[in-house]
């Protein structure tokens, strides 16, 4: 099992149907669990997908139509009931502020949650975690919309052989990286000289938007960019009217921003099952990297970092 990957809890737009669940994505990075728009019936998708409540460290959610925000209540609940003893962070737009009041005491629980509200306004950093800054930029919906991204800090990757050629060994190392310098015999080695830029990995999460700067900014060199396509091209004037994204504007998205892998969601109930690899193609002739059309419980590991800049 992968240390990140999306568990793909729902991918319906407006009404579920027999094959997809509304909405709901869960990110597991390294020891946190980021959820995403959580929709009617995450709670049982997470039991299906064998997600625990207890494993959801952060809850997104990107506007408050129902098919992104109708499982929170659930999802709270459950999280009292099983006694989750961390602080979960919960990110929403700050307009809808008593949406969110709302959905939080929707029904009569004994309410043990320790729940640490973040209503975000404008773009930029909402939080630092332990392994990645948690990024916010607004979207162009019908309602106030924001998207996410999870950015995971540059570092640097040690090169064995260099370090075994200028003799740094052993706990030197580990003191070469804190220190930044080190002098081993007569000669001072950097960290410069024996390692070479790593870019950290990034994940972006777009949904209900029309192209806009914000989604552009979210997927920017993207190891995996999440993206709402409601709409196939035949209905690119039903997306604009509604303010959605066709499968190929997703697809340009990705190409412009130069991301990896592009993982399509969030369709409308008008395709059927069959319909998919139509989408998937027309992403596919606007992106030339990699296209996952994502199915209600699959994983999708986060790929690799990219390599670092030549
Ligand atoms: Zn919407």
């Amino acid at each position: 099992m992968s240390d990140r990957e999306l568990v793909v809890l729902g991918t319906a737009s407006q009404a579920p149907t027999r094959s997809r669940n509304h909405n709901g994505y869960l990110l597991r990075w390294d020891g946190a669990g980021v959820l995403f728009d959580p929709g009617e019936g995450t709670q049982r998708q997470m039991l299906f997908a064998g997600v625990t409540a207890s494993q959801i460290t952060h809850i997104c959610i990107t506007h408050f139509h129902g098919d992104h925000c109708l499982g929170l209540p659930g999802v709270l609940q459950r999280m009292s009931l099983d006694r989750v003893p961390h602080t979960v962070d919960v990110c929403y737009p700050a307009q809808n502020q008593e949406l969110f009041q709302r959905l939080r005491h929707a029904a009569l629980f004994h309410d043990v949650t320790n729940l640490a509200e973040r209503p975000v306004t404008g773009g930029g950093t909402v939080l630092t975690a332990r392994s990645f800054h948690l990024e916010a930029q607004p979207l162009s919906h019908s309602v106030p919309a924001i998207g996410y991204r999870l950015a995971e800090p540059d570092g640097r990757r040690m090169l064995p052989g260099k370090l075994a050629a200028l003799g740094v060994t052993g706990p030197a190392i580990g003191r070469l990286q804190r220190e930044g310098h080190l002098v081993t015999g007569d000669r001072l080695v950097s960290l410069d000289q024996v390692s070479e830029p790593r870019p950290g990995q990034r994940f972006a999460f777009i949904m209900d938007t029309r192209l806009c700067d914000g989604a552009f900014a979210l997927a920017d060199g993207a190891d995996m960019v999440v993206c709402e396509s409601t709409f196939a091209d035949a209905e690119a004037a039903l997306a604009r009217d509604y303010g959605h994204l066709t499968a190929r504007q997703a697809g340009r998205i990705a190409a412009e921003s130069a991301a990896r892998l592009l993982v399509l969601t969030h369709f409308s109930q008008r395709y059927q099952h069959g319909d998919s690899q139509r989408l998937a193609d027309e992403a596919a002739a606007a992106f030339g990297g990699q296209v996952v059309l994502a199915n209600d419980l699959d994983r999708i590991p986060v790929p690799s970092r990219r390599p670092p800049p030549a």
